[in-house]
Parts: C-alpha cells; structure tokens; sequence
C-alpha cells in the first residue's frame, strides 16, 4: 500500500471550497504541499482503489449534494507559491491563485497573464480548464507543467496537453502541482493600467458579490451561451434557492439554500429552452463531482 504522506481531514465540507458553494462532504481531504505528497495520495487512493478528485480554488465546480466517497486532493505550501525565474518564466504551484500570480508578473514588468486577473481559480485548476477570457487562453502563455499521477511525475510541454476551447488532455486522476509560464517584457505601469481596465469591464458585465461559478455553458460556434440564454427570457427564473442571474444569463446564482440538485436543474431548464427555440444544444463548462465516479461533466438531461 503506497504511503499517504499528507495530513487527512476525513468527512471533510466541501461546499466551503467551492465558489457556488453546494454539495456535500468527501469522505477524506488530503493538503499536499510537496510533489512526492502528491503522488503518494494518488498512488495511495489507486491501491485502495478508492475515486480521486483534484480540486482548486473550486471556482467551476459542482459538487453532488451527496458529497463524494473517495479521496480529495488540494494543493498548499510549496505548491501554491509563486516566483520569477530568469529573466521571462514565472513559476507557480498549482494552487497558486491565478489573480496572484497575474498580479506577481505585471510586478516584475511580464506581460502576457493580465487576461486571467479576474478568473477566480487556481493555476493548476486554469490549466486543467485552458481558462481564458478576452480572446486569450493560458495555451498562449504556457511554456510546461509538472503533472502527477499515480506512477510519479512528468514535465510535460504545451503541446503535449491538447490544449483548445476550455479543454485539455488533463484527467482526473492526474494533478497539474507546477507550472512555468513564459511571459513577454512589460511595462509594470502600462500593465497594472490594463488590469485596472479589464477589472472594470468584469464589474459591469458579470455579478458581483454573489455565489457563482463563473460561465456555465461554453459558447457554441459563432455565438454566446448568454445571449441564446436570455432570448429564452429566463434571466431571474428562480428553481429552488438559484436562479439565472439577472444580469448575465450564463450565470447562475446561489442563495444560501441552493442545492446542486437546484443548479443541476437550472441548467437543464436553459438547455431545454434554447433547444426548443431552435437553438445548439449547449455544453457545459462547469465540472461536477459525482459521489462515486469523480470528476465529470454534470448529470444534464438527454435532449434530441
Ligand atoms: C466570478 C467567476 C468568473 C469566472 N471567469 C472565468 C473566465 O473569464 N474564464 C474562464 O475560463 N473561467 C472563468 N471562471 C471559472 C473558473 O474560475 C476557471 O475555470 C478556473 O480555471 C477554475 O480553477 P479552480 O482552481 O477553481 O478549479 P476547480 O473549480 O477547483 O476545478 C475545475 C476543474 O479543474 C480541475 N483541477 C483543479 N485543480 C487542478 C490541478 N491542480 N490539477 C489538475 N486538475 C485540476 C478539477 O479537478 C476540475 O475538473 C470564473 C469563475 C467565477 C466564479
């Protein structure tokens, strides 16, 4: 049996670690803040043959309100530190904050990240996703990632992760614990100026002060998931303790009663509807965690 080296919270909430917070509890948490901890939890959870789930700053994540029943891995210490290398790289820890590490390159005058200052999530979990905003997508600035698994660790190249709209080739059961992006020389002042720009337009156009998980729908070819939303008329409708946010219909909010069984059938409702209206079937963006299997996409409703 491989040798769990990290601290274990069993029962562990995971509602608090998630942006929209729903769900239920894991049966165990484990905090890695080193490669080997890593590896170890996933060749551990491998031998007990237990399901293993990654989870960032769980700002795209759904978690089953029946919780999950295997081991949940985070990130910490080490691997949630963030430093310049040389004279373009910055390193960061997989569950390094994204907005921290923007902020961290335009300090040492790098250019390139400023696109994810208002994406919410962790470097690892960013990468995991291809996170993007603004036409730019963390594809653009990757130069390798350290990914984990149960047999060990791989430094990996851009071009071995299948990088493309909000995918990779990223699996579950594998834990991106390093990152070297390779930025472009700045100027700290013209890029501090372009983030305070770009946090502005995220004020105006996405909820703030709410309960979210940032787009729920990627957009199909050539058009919004938040514009065929709204044609339906279902901003503000209302299912249980969530509904379509008022102000951006590829949002949904969370009361302090929502369920992900709230969620759940929120979405569906806006799938159902903008495929009645002769609309694309719409994808969701947000992963789910599924008591037993894991990490997937969520339970939506089959439609012709
Ligand atoms: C207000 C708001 C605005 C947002 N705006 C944007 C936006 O503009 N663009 C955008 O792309 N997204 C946006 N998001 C969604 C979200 O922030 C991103 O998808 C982010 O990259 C998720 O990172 P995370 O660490 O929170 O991942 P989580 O939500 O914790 O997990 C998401 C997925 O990544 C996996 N994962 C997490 N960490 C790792 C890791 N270290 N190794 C391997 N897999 C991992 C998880 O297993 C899961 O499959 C927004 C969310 C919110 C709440």
């Amino acid at each position: 049996m491989a040798d769990l080296r990290a601290p274990v919270q069993r029962d562990a909430p995971l509602a608090p670690l998630t942006s929209i917070r729903v769900g239920g509890p894991a049966d165990a948490l484990a905090t890695c803040t080193s490669f080997a901890a890593v590896t170890g939890a996933l060749a551990w959870a491998a031998d007990a043959d237990a399901p293993v789930a990654v989870v960032g700053k769980g700002s795209n994540l759904i978690v089953d309100d029946a919780g999950f029943r295997g081991l949940v891995i985070r990130l910490a210490g080490r691997l949630s530190s963030i430093s310049v290398r040389g004279a373009r790289t910055l390193w960061c820890g997989g569950g390094a904050s994204l907005p921290r590490a923007v902020q961290r390159a335009a300090a040492a005058g790098l250019e390139g990240l400023e696109f994810g200052a208002s994406i919410p999530g962790t470097v690892g979990g960013a990468v995991a996703m291809n996170a993007g905003a603004y036409s730019s997508d963390l594809s653009q600035v990757l130069d390798w990632a350290v990914v984990c698994d149960a047999t060990g660790r791989r430094k990996v190249g851009r071009d071995d992760l299948a990088m493309g709209y909000r995918t990779t080739s990223v699996q579950g059961d594998q834990v991106v614990a390093a990152v070297g992006f390779l930025l472009g020389p700045g100027d700290a002042d013209a890029i501090r100026a372009r983030l305070a720009d770009l946090r502005s337009h995220r004020r105006s156009t996405q909820p703030q002060g709410v309960r979210t998980f940032g787009s729920v729908f990627t957009n199909p070819d050539g058009d919004s998931a938040g514009r065929l939303i709204e044609a339906t008329g279902l901003k503000g409708h209302v299912i249980g303790g969530a509904r379509i946010s008022p102000v951006h219909a590829n949002f949904i909010e969370a009361g302090p009663d929502a369920t992900a069984r709230d969620v759940i059938a929120l979405m569906d409702e806006a799938r159902r509807r903008v495929r009645d209206a002769g609309g694309p079937v719409l994808h969701a963006e947000v992963r789910y965690l599924h008591p037993e299997w894991g990490i997937g996409a969520p339970p939506l409703a089959e439609l012709a």
